[in-house]
Order: C-alpha cells, then structure tokens, then sequence
C-alpha cells in the first residue's frame, strides 16, 4: 500500500531560517511546506494536511500569534500543533496561552537542535498513528457498508424466495380444492394443467437453488459427451414448450438439417438454453415472437434466442448476469423468480469454455440471447442419436415394482403413477421389511429411498445386490439429496440410477423401456 507523507510547515519570513529548519528535521517520508507570510502559511493550511506548524513569532504584517487565532478560528486548522520560535521572553508565552488551547509549544532563540528534532519527532509519530487509524477507520467502514449490504440483499432474497415459493402453492391448493368436487371431464384437464405447471416452476426454482450453491463452490461436474446442438435445444424445448405454448407466443426454429456438433454435458447445456427460453416467453407479452436459431461459424456454434418483449435498459445489460439482480422497472413487469437463472447459465456456460451475450434496445424493444460453444469436429457420429431412438422401444408389457419409501404419500402416488402407465406394483415402508418382502414378490425393478428406518436405502440395496435373485433387477435411488457425494455412494451401494425428488414421469418410464427392451432382448 502506498504510504501517505506526512507534512511539516514551516513559516519563517527568513529563507534561510526555513532551510536551516528543513536541513535540521529532513527525514524519510517527510514534505515540508514552506511559507514566508502568514498569509502563505494559511493558504497552504488549506490544502494540506499539516502534522505540525513550526511557526516563526517575529513576523512583519501577521505576526506568528496572529496566524496562530486565525487558525484557531477554522475549523480545519484548529487542531494543526503549533510550536512557535520566539526570541521573545516568557510574558509573550504567558499571554498567548491566556487565550489558546490546543498542542501548543515554545522554543526559545538560538534553537537547540536536539530538543527540536526530538520535539517533532513526537508530531511526526503521532500523525502517522493517525493516518494508520484512520485508515483501519476507513477499512472497517467499508467492510462494514459491504456486510451491511450483503445482509440487506439476503434479506431481500429470502423474502423474494419465500414469496417465489408460495406463489405457485395456491393455484396447487385451489386445484385440489376444485379436482375433489369432482368438475366435468374439461375443467378437471385445465387444472391439472395448471397445478402441472405451477409444480414444474417450483421445481425448477429448488433446482436452480441447489445449482447455484454447487456452482458457487465449484462442485458441478460435467458429464461431457459428443453431442448434437439439435439434441440440446430439443431437450431444452421439452421443458420450456409448456410456457411458450401458455403465453401464446410463436416459437420460430431455424436450425441446420445435418447435425452441429459439440462437446459438453447434454443435460446442463440444455438447462442452459431452456433458461433462455423460459425468461424470453416470461419476459414477452402473450401472444409474442420468439425465435430460436442456431448458426456455425468460423468453428463457434451460436444458439441465439430472440423475443419481441419487454427489453433489458442499457446499463442492465452486464448487471443481469450476476446473482440476485433483476431488471424490472416495476412490479407488475416482475414475473416471478430468484434472479440466479442468469447468473447459473453463464456459470454452465463457461465450464463449457463458452460465452453468453445479450442486446437489446431497450424499452419494449425485445432481446437477443447468443450463447457460443466452440464446436467440436464433424465425425460420422450417428450413433449415439440411434441409441437413443432405441431407447423409445414400445412398452412391451408391464413390469413387477417395489416402492420403498417411510414417506408415504410419497410411495402411494408413485405406484399409482407407474400403475397407471401399465405396471404392477406393491410397496413397503422400511427397509428391513422391504428386504423381506423382495423375496417374496420378485420385482423386476425397485424403486428405493435412502433415509429409511432400521435400515438405510443403502444397506438394503447393497443387501439385495447379494442375492442372485436381484443381480439383474433394475433398482432405482429415488431421493431429496441430489449432490455429488450421494450420487456417488448410490452408485458405490449397487443402484443403477439416482432419482431426485420429485421424480418425472418421462424420466421413469424411459428407464423402465430401457429395463422392458432389455428382458426382451
Ligand atoms: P429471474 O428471471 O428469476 O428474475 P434471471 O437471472 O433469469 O432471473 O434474469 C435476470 C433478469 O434479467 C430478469 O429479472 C429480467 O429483468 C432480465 N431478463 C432476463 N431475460 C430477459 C428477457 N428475455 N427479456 C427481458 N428481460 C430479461
């Protein structure tokens, strides 16, 4: 840190008086400033902070004790210590004490070099403890403003997240209400819609949540494969179509015919994208544009997103990246949400060695989103898109399921679900019991919590990986903890997959089509 110098001022009418000083008390870190009137000395006193004034009695015009009321009088000298050099005798001293207060100090004609320096040593010392205080002063109150700030936007957040989190409870709430007075065939479809969508949006709001914490500490892993840009954005779509199709908006698609690939992990880049997405159809007015369009160039594959809604102001345009910052002007252009979506798709985009952009003209002028990959070489590389076509093989025939799961709502609405798509199914509540009961009912495949009592998902799944019967079973981790570590002890324990709560429909049944092309195999 660069060091501030401490100023000395010297006022003599004498030139040589004031080298003679300066010879005298020169020192590292020391500036003198030098003044031949009283007049001089004021105007330097203004601008410089002065840790000392050695100030010179036998002044013509002002003389030394003139100079000295006057500084005495405004407020940013009163304070400056003064030592006068006097030829003087000791009534003067008396006199002017008589109506002085302050670090005031004498020294008599001829001066005695040594009492001086020492002397000035003193002021010299103690204005750099001032400085230093003044700076801990200073650093303290910034780190202070900053933490006072950091709690305010914390506040701020954890209202915005419990509002957030409640918003979509009531539509949920009011459509139970309404599905148990048992309403006509179309009515009940509109709710369920509803509720769908309000369950979707929550959902993707804790996901973004737990994201944003693993982000930040570095812990996302990607699970980087070849995969087409085209695979991305459907996989995107599939999850943002439900909000553009509700708003009304046009979705325009202008994408390549053959494959563009890239390097990267298929399910974090299409959240990427479906962010995108999702704010151009909140950001827009119903019954908007939105376009979509993917253009290879020069070796950077851009997926550009564009809308004809509300627009981001100028000075927001790098501001809406970072965490926690919104844009809206006003309430009712707020349309829901944390303000991490941005934050979280530049961080994805990033370890993906890419960039995202926006323009905008602002006021209801629409905005253009450009996320830029670097592209991967072109191969005859159709073979991991077929393999995903096999995957939606026609469900053969239904399979035999054991839920496991001490929540129970939680384990009857899940086996009513895969009844309902065809399946045979039997639950348990706790593992030990579960380990019993497999034995008996032979599922083909098990759907197991963690935190179980008397035994954790775990252990029973490590047990029944024991018994031949179960070698082959599929045997599914459905569970609220979705970090890195219990993935990765579910995988150590024998499961074949790891399911975070809730669980989705799609995400089921194409593992079990998975399982059903399997057996039939
Ligand atoms: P959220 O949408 O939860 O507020 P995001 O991080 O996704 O948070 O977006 C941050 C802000 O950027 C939004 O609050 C909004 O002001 C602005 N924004 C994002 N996308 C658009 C868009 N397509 N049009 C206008 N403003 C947008």
């Amino acid at each position: 840190m660069k060091k501030d110098p401490v100023h000395f001022l010297l006022v003599d009418d004498l030139q040589e008086n004031i080298l003679a000083l300066q010879a005298l008390l020169r020192r590292d870190g020391l500036v003198f400033l030098q003044a031949n009137s009283g007049m001089d000395a004021l105007e330097l006193l203004l601008k410089h902070d002065v840790a000392l004034a050695l100030i010179d009695v036998q002044m013509p015009e002002m003389n030394g004790f003139e100079l000295a009321e006057l500084m005495r009088g405004t407020e940013r000298t009163k304070n400056v210590p003064i030592i006068f050099l006097t030829a003087g005798n000791t009534d003067q001293q008396r006199r002017f004490r008589g109506y002085e207060a302050g670090a005031v100090d004498f020294l008599q004609k001829p001066i005695e070099p040594d009492i001086l320096k020492s002397k000035a040593n003193v002021f010299y010392e103690l204005h750099k403890q001032r400085q230093e205080v003044a700076r801990l002063l200073k650093e303290s109150r910034e780190y202070a403003d900053a933490l006072k700030e950091a709690d305010k936007r914390k506040d701020e957040f954890l209202a915005t997240l419990a509002h957030e989190l409640r918003n979509p409870l009531a539509p949920i709430r009011n459509g139970l209400e309404i599905l148990r007075r048992a309403p006509d065939a179309a009515k009940q479809k509109d709710v369920q819609d509803v509720m769908t969508r309000q369950l979707i949006h929550m959902v993707r709001l804790i996901d973004d949540l737990m994201d944003i914490a693993r982000v930040s500490k570095g812990k996302i892993e990607l699970r980087r494969e070849r995969i087409s840009v085209q695979n991305i954005i459907n996989a995107a779509l599939e999850s943002s179509r439900p909000l553009i199709d509700a708003a009304g908006h046009t979705l325009l698609l202008d994408m390549p015919e053959a494959p563009v690939w890239v390097e990267g992990d298929l399910t974090r880049l299409a959240q990427a994208v479906g962010n995108i997405l999702n704010n151009a159809a909140k950001y827009t007015k119903a019954g908007g544009k939105i376009s979509l369009s993917v253009i290879i160039d020069d070796g950077i594959v851009d997926i550009r997103v564009g809308d004809n809604g509300i627009g981001i102001p100028h000075n927001m345009r790098d501001e809406i990246f970072h965490l926690f910052t919104q844009a809206q002007r006003t309430f009712q252009q707020s349309q829901g949400g944390l303000g991490i979506g941005l934050a979280l798709v530049k961080h994805l985009v990033e370890l993906h060695e890419g960039t995202i952009t926006v323009e905008s003209d602002g006021d209801n002028k629409g905005s253009v989103f450009t996320i830029s990959l670097p592209a991967a070489a072109t191969l005859e590389s159709a073979v991991s898109e077929a393999a995903q076509e096999s995957v939606k093989t026609p469900n053969a025939g239904g399979l035999r399921i054991l839920v496991v799961d001490d929540n129970v709502p939680s384990a009857k609405t899940t086996a009513w679900m895969l009844e309902m798509i065809g399946h045979q199914t039997s639950m348990c509540h706790d593992g030990r019991e579960a380990l019993e009961y497999a034995e008996k009912f032979k599922p083909q495949v098990i759907f197991l919590d963690i935190g179980l009592p008397s035994m954790s998902g775990y252990e029973v799944c490590k047990a029944l990986r024991q018994n031949p019967i179960f070698k082959e079973a599929l045997i599914i981790a459905q569970t609220g903890w979705g970090q890195k570590r219990d993935r990765d002890l579910s995988e150590e324990a024998g499961f074949d997959h790891h399911l975070v709560k809730p669980i989705n429909l799609q995400d089921v049944e194409t593992l079990l089509q998975k399982k059903i092309a399997g057996t039939i195999l």
